[in-house]
């Protein structure tokens, strides 16, 4: 997704494409790491010196209301975000902390009594050892 990509799909989602906001989103999509509020803007500010922290959070809770991001509650202690709108599960490393995609297949998960159940939100979100940090430990 290039900017005027970008700028295509938030006023498709009806958020007004700001600069600030092109330049969050346009993070998020190109970084894939989960960010959290706090590190967008760490990221962003020198680049962007009029960006403030609340600028941030206010983006990121639009983006997440009209559906343009979601909000990964992995950790109860932060909030990250993802520009990835498919279905996925994520993968949280205790060690190194950082936050993996991974495929889900929807239908091939067992949802024995919910069969009329309308699902609107999934998040899968599992925890542990990454591989890498798995070599760590056994070196
Ligand atoms: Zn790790
Ligand atoms: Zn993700």
């Amino acid at each position: 997704m290039d900017i005027r990509e970008i700028e295509r799909f938030l006023k498709f989602n009806q958020i007004k494409p700001s600069h600030h906001r092109l330049k969050i989103y346009e993070y998020l999509v190109k970084n894939k790491n989960h960010p959290t509020a706090d590190l967008i803007y760490r990221e962003l500010v020198d680049e962007i010196p009029t960006l403030s922290k609340t600028t941030v959070y206010n983006t990121l809770n639009l983006f997440v209301e009209k559906g343009a991001a979601q909000l990964i509650t992995i950790d109860e202690s932060e909030n990250r975000y993802d520009a990835d709108m498919s279905i996925h599960g994520h993968f949280k490393c205790k060690h190194c902390g950082k936050v993996y995609d991974f495929p889900l297949n929807f239908a091939a998960i067992d949802m024995g009594g919910l069969q009329n159940f309308q699902v609107e939100e999934n998040h899968i979100y599992l925890k542990g050892l990454c591989n890498d940090c798995q070599i760590q430990k056994e070196n």
